[in-house]
């Protein structure tokens, strides 16, 4: 593997972040400095990022997180903190989500290092199916519930939504069953019925159901059987 790869796996930095780091001293290969970032390294060599020993990790991590509001799904810096601060160094820069949860929505994360497992989450062809509360901002008319059935034509897109599934909760609440991951999709559905999503929470992916015992903020490992049920 290149260093700068390794670098950025075990770090959380970009690539090119990375790139200027080893430019700038900051990796030691069998205690000598490595400036040169596309250098291939192995398991036997012994690799310090400012002064701290990183390890090689075992592919093959999933985890469930509970998030919070207010964390973006994204490695990129910006205005808000990244879901990948929950997760201790070196794991952090190993792992992606599979499908993103906008800044404002609470609940299931699905992580890992390994993309063949996450795309069959995120394939619009695998018709993984994600549940989520929504809270509306004015109440459900009766109509929806056949409505999402059908299939929503969103603004600016050329093709209808794949069939949904709405389960009426009370007059402001309902739980909803979607099998794709447009952008914003659920926000996008309700404003194309002219409501408003006013609280968005994932508590399923597929039958992996979000932890109760997680508080916001935490994650635990998936079980084998959890992997297996996404993996298939
Ligand atoms: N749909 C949305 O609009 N937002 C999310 O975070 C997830 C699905």
């Amino acid at each position: 593997m290149r260093l700068d790869k390794f670098i950025a796996e075990n770090t959380g930095l970009t690539r090119s972040q990375a790139t200027k780091a080893i430019r700038q001293s900051a990796v030691k290969i069998n205690g000598e400095i490595e400036k040169n970032s596309a250098r291939k390294i192995s398991q036997d060599d012994e690799i310090y990022f400012e002064d701290t020993l990183l390890t090689w990790l075992d592919n093959g991590q999933y985890f469930m997180l509970n998030k919070p509001q207010g964390y973006i799904c994204s490695n990129e810096d910006g205005d808000y903190p990244t879901i990948y601060q929950f997760f201790d160094y070196p794991l952090a820069g190993k792992l992606h989500s599979a499908g993103r949860l906008d800044v404002d929505t609470t609940g299931l994360v699905l992580l890992t290092d390994d993309g063949q497992w996450s795309h069959r989450i995120t394939s619009p062809k695998h018709h993984c199916e994600k549940n989520y509360l929504v809270t509306l901002a004015d109440p459900v008319e009766a109509h929806y519930a056949q409505t999402f059935e059908e299939g929503i034509l969103l603004r600016g897109e050329k093709t209808p939504t794949k069939p949904a599934k709405l389960e009426i909760l009370d007059d402001y609440n309902v739980n909803l069953t979607i099998s794709e991951g447009r952008y914003h999709q659920v926000k996008r559905m309700f404003a194309a019925l002219g409501n408003k999503v006013e609280a968005l929470h994932r508590w399923k992916i597929g039958a992996v159901i979000l932890d109760e015992n997680l508080e916001e903020g935490e994650y635990r490992a998936l079980t084998p059987e959890e992997i297996a049920s996404l993996g298939s």
